[in-house]
């Protein structure tokens, strides 16, 4: 039986973005499982937007604690005990024992009881089933980060999440269905980018010359999409930018 993959983009921009980018949310789905990455600021009211019901995510994959990734997830916690729902977060021990201080100070720590936590180890991997399989980088970030390779049926999809350009997810990620890479900075803040854990314009040409990738979708904007040159480095590899709600499918 033939499949296909879809990515559904919820929000595109970092933290400090262009409002009409939203923040991260990328919904990957082979028609069997719908796996969110990432849970920013605004995902519910995004993922209705979209047409996504919170009952149809199998899994939600969080890279690290910045707010621009897991904002998203107190308000989708309450409407999963509304719903009568169980939410499956994935994620390393930290980032979850941090998310429990976060609903802590929000007073709203029991609905933790709707969030079932499974464990991501850090670089390795965790399989959710036979053929859902999650490895983690650890990455490039000010704080406890991981880039995600991930294995969904017949399809390899890479999520950078924030970091700086990472020769070894990038050489493990070689020749995959889709890469979502952040582009953070444009190439003007390039200086910055070591020191803030980020990627600039200037290091397109790196990472789609290491990883290859079949489709490269660039993501994680600051106040304006990257400028993508249409040369060489770009010959085998289809770019595609998603804003929210548009998503791109691949056969
Ligand atoms: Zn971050």
């Amino acid at each position: 039986m033939c499949s296909v993959l879809k990515i559904t983009a919820l929000g595109v921009g970092g933290w400090v973005s262009h409002p009409s980018f939203g923040q991260s949310g990328y919904v990957v789905s082979d028609g069997k499982r719908n796996v969110l990455l990432d849970c920013g600021e605004g995902t519910y009211y995004k993922l209705s937007a979209c047409g996504i019901n919170i009952k149809n995510l199998d899994y939600i994959i969080l890279t690290h604690i910045h707010g621009d990734h897991v904002l998203g997830l107190p308000t989708l916690a309450q409407i999963a005990a509304h719903e009568n729902l169980s939410l499956k977060v994935v994620t390393l021990e930290e980032v979850f024992k941090n998310i429990v201080k976060l609903f802590e100070v929000l007073a709203i720590e029991k609905y933790l009881n709707h969030i079932s936590f499974m464990e991501l180890p850090l670089n390795d991997e965790l399989v959710l089933e036979d053929d859902l399989i999650v490895k983690s980088f650890k990455a490039l970030h000010p704080v406890l980060a991981t880039s995600l390779l991930i294995r969904i049926g017949e399809y390899r999809v890479a999520y950078s999440g924030d970091t700086a350009v990472n020769k070894d997810f990038l050489l493990a990620s070689e020749g995959v269905d889709v890469l979502l890479h952040e582009v953070s900075l444009p190439e003007l803040y390039d200086s910055l980018k070591i020191r803030i854990g980020h990627t600039s314009e200037k290091d397109l040409k790196d990472i789609v010359n290491i990883a290859k990738p079949k489709t490269f979708i660039p993501v994680h904007f600051y106040m304006e999409p990257p400028k993508v040159r249409l040369d060489n480095y770009l010959k085998n590899t289809k770019l595609v930018y998603l804003l929210p709600c548009s998503s791109v499918v691949i056969e």
